[in-house]
Order: C-alpha cells, then sequence, then structure tokens
C-alpha cells in the first residue's frame, strides 16, 4: 500500500514482526493447522520478541508502540499464520484492558506476566451460549460473599481457553436490566472450580484452540473485580474497539498472503504469455480493495494511538477488511483453478481461516448495527 517511514517506531515492530513471522511462523504454519492444537512454542517466541504487549506501557513490559504498530505487526504475523496470530491479538487486548482499568496491583501483577509468556497467554471470556452479539442475555453469575465474589456459569468459543492462565471474565452482578448489571473479573486459570472444554473442531484457525470454560462455585478474591461493578459492559465494549482493528489487520494479512499466492501462481502459469483479462482483473481488484480496508484500518489505528474516539471507524475497518479479505481468498481460490482447493497448498488453508474474521469480534451485521447507530447519532447532532 505505502511503507512506513523507516526509522519510526512503528516501522521498527513491523520488521521485528516480520522477522519472526518468516522464521518462527511461516514454516510451522501448515504442520500446525493439520495437528490442530495450542502454538506454545511460537507464542513463547512472540513474548520472546515482545509482540505479545505491543501497545502496552513500557513500565508494564509492553513496547508502548501505539495501535498503529499494533495493527502492522498483526498484518505481518497473519501473512505467515492466522491462528497464532488470533491468540496473540487476544493477549494484547487482555493485557491493554488491564492496563487501562486496572488498579495498580492488578496491573503490576498480571499485565508484565501477560506480555513475558508467564501467563503464557490472556482469555477474553464473554460469550455465551445465546449472548454473543447480546451481551445483555448472559447467563454467568458472580455473587459477592465475605471473602470476595463466587462465579457460577459458562462461556462458549473461548480463543485459547485450553492453555489460557489468565481469563478476564464477564457476569451478572445484579438484575439490572439490559446490560447494566455485568462486571469484569480477572480469573488465574488454576483457580479451583474453571474448567475447561475439549477445543471444538473448526473450519479454520484450528492451530487455535477455541474452548467452552465451565465456573463451578469459581471462588476469587475481592481483588478480583476490575473497574467498578455494573460498568462490566463499558470494559468489553472499549476492549473490542480496539480488538476490532486487530482482527481487522488479521484479515489483511490472510487476504494478502492469498493474492500473493495467486499472483505467484499465475505468473507461474502463463510465463511469457498474456495473463487472461479475468484473471489480471481478479488480482486488481483483491489488491484495490485490501489496500482500501488497509486505509481504514490504519485510520481507526491512528484515532486510537492519537486518544480520539475510534469506535465506528474500527468497526468499519473490520467489516471491509474481514469482507474484502474473505471476497481475496475466494477470488485467489477461483484463479487457482482445482490447485486453489488443494490441501497441499496454502490458499485452501487461508480460504478457511479467512471466514471467522467475519464473526469473532463481532459479526458483519453487528458492525453494520454499529456503524449506523454512530451515523444517526451524527445526524441527529447536525440538526
Ligand atoms: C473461532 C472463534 C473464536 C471466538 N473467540 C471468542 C473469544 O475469545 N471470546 C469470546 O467472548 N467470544 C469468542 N467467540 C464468539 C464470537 O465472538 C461470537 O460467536 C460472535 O460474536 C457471534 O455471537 P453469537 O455466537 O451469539 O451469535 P449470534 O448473535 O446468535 O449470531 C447469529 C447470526 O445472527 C446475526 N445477528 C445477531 N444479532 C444481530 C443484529 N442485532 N442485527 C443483525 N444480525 C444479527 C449475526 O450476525 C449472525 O449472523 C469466538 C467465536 C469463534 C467462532
Amino acid at each position: 500500500m505505502f511503507d512506513i517511514e523507516p526509522g519510526s517506531p512503528e516501522h521498527g515492530v513491523q520488521q521485528l514482526a516480520a522477522h519472526v513471522a518468516d522464521d518462527v511462523l511461516r514454516p510451522r504454519a501448515a504442520e500446525l493447522d493439520r495437528r490442530g492444537g495450542f502454538p506454545t512454542d511460537s507464542l513463547a517466541a512472540l513474548s520472546a520478541a515482545g509482540l505479545m504487549g505491543i501497545a502496552v506501557p513500557r513500565e508494564l513490559g509492553g513496547l508502548q508502540a501505539g495501535a498503529l504498530a499494533y495493527s502492522l505487526a498483526v498484518t505481518e504475523l497473519a501473512h505467515a499464520c492466522a491462528a497464532t496470530t488470533v491468540a496473540l491479538c487476544v493477549n494484547n487486548m487482555v493485557a491493554e484492558v488491564l492496563a487501562h482499568f486496572g488498579t495498580p496491583e492488578q496491573r503490576s501483577v498480571h499485565v508484565p506476566k501477560l506480555c513475558n509468556g508467564e501467563h503464557v497467554v490472556g482469555a477474553f471470556a464473554l460469550s455465551e451460549a445465546g449472548a454473543g452479539s447480546d451481551p445483555a442475555g448472559m447467563r454467568t453469575r458472580a455473587r459477592r460473599t465475605d471473602r470476595g465474589w463466587v462465579i457460577d456459569g459458562s462461556k462458549l468459543w473461548i480463543t485459547s481457553g485450553s492453555d489460557a492462565g489468565l481469563f478476564v471474565v464477564w457476569a451478572k452482578t445484579s438484575d439490572d436490566p439490559g446490560t447494566r448489571g455485568i462486571s469484569t473479573f480477572l480469573v488465574p486459570g488454576d483457580t479451583p472450580g474453571l474448567s475447561r472444554g475439549k477445543p471444538e473442531h473448526k473450519l479454520g484457525l484450528r492451530g487455535s484452540t477455541t474452548c467452552a470454560i465451565e465456573f463451578a462455585s469459581c471462588e476469587v478474591g475481592p481483588d478480583a473485580l476490575l473497574d467498578e461493578v455494573g460498568r462490566g459492559f463499558r470494559v468489553a465494549m472499549m476492549a473490542l474497539d480496539g480488538g476490532r482493528i486487530g482482527i481487522a489487520s488479521q484479515a489483511l494479512g490472510i487476504g494478502r498472503a492469498a493474492t500473493m499466492a495467486a499472483a505467484a501462481w499465475t505468473r507461474d502459469r502463463y510465463g511469457e504469455r498474456d495473463v487472461p483479462q479475468g484473471v489480471s482483473f481478479a488480482l486488481a481488484d483483491s489488491a484495490m480493495e485490501l489496500d482500501a480496508a488497509a486505509l481504514l484500518t490504519t485510520r481507526a489505528a491512528w484515532l486510537k494511538t492519537t486518544g480520539q474516539p475510534f469506535s465506528h471507524q474500527a468497526s468499519m475497518a473490520k467489516l471491509m477488511a474481514s469482507e474484502r479479505a474473505f471476497a481475496a481468498c475466494n477470488r485467489a481460490l477461483a484463479m487457482m483453478g482445482p490447485e486453489g482447493q488443494d490441501c497441499d497448498g496454502v490458499v485452501e488453508r487461508l480460504f478457511r481461516d479467512v471466514r471467522v474474521t467475519m464473526i469473532y469480534e463481532g459479526t458483519s451485521e453487528v458492525q453494520r448495527v454499529v456503524v449506523s447507530r454512530d451515523i444517526a447519532r451524527r445526524f441527529e447532532d447536525a440538526r
């Protein structure tokens, strides 16, 4: 699209991510997809490189490089292995949410461990059966006791649920209507009463474990509460706004990898002969659409980095990047004929991996709800 200024912190982080992607993630991606499971060693390498807390303050163990550096790094990593990258994205989101909302003690105890790999990785436990797009419908409850809180309920589809050392968990703490009775808790992975389901068998991202998490009389101390009682919905939405920049960037990496694979295949297939216009136009469309999505993603990341509101811009970026990356993977697969769907080729994996970027951290329909609500509000304000 365009090169980030050499010598800038963003460029440094992008280069670092590109090196780790080439040296660690790309050589392992196909095998990780084939056997499934959790990418323990790759995540340790990402921690060692400092990429598990890219926008986290330096004093808490992060790189303090901002959302634009984060976005560029995620795109490089997802280009190599989207499955490992989603674990990194969720960890960065959890570390940032703690750095923002945590007490000084919560921050100093947990954030460095999320950045250096001591927690292995962080998990974000919001969704439940029937309560993903609509968190108001959640049934998990947290009851206050003399010694802290007791959590009961179950969460579904939790990324890295099999291995996470720390969970950020949302639970109802009152019967207040809508999202007002939701609070946020920090639950270490070894807390008695927390159990992890078997990883789901998924279409894509097979090297990322996605599990149900059960809380059965799960007792945590008073210091487990993150932010104030009843303010959990706000915490979750702020986390997801930033998370959507990560998923937009992940989708861009996948879409670009598919487009590059198709371009290389086209060069080999046609050599010196003319490439049929239907094929070259498809490549042009993918390149143009992914660049447009990258510009939206860069805008959202820049707004976040500079402390400006960025919620609907993050939704626009995620919606556009995930849908255009899906189209790019689909075109790449079509262009390559039977080789596109060959399970020994890269495009087949990218095609499966990209689909979920339109689902998690808010489906495409939910992003349209966010954007249209914001347009309606701005229209009202302008009247
Ligand atoms: C691989 C994977 C990893 C995940 N990781 C995590 C994680 O780490 N943490 C976590 O908390 N969750 C995670 N999720 C859950 C994910 O965020 C939710 O599945 C997603 O937000 C959709 O919510 P839902 O499951 O309730 O689906 P539903 O809301 O029931 O959606 C079903 C359909 O209805 C549509 N729909 C719903 N509401 C509206 C509306 N208002 N307007 C228009 N259409 C609507 C949706 O767009 C969708 O097409 C993960 C999911 C997957 C597949």
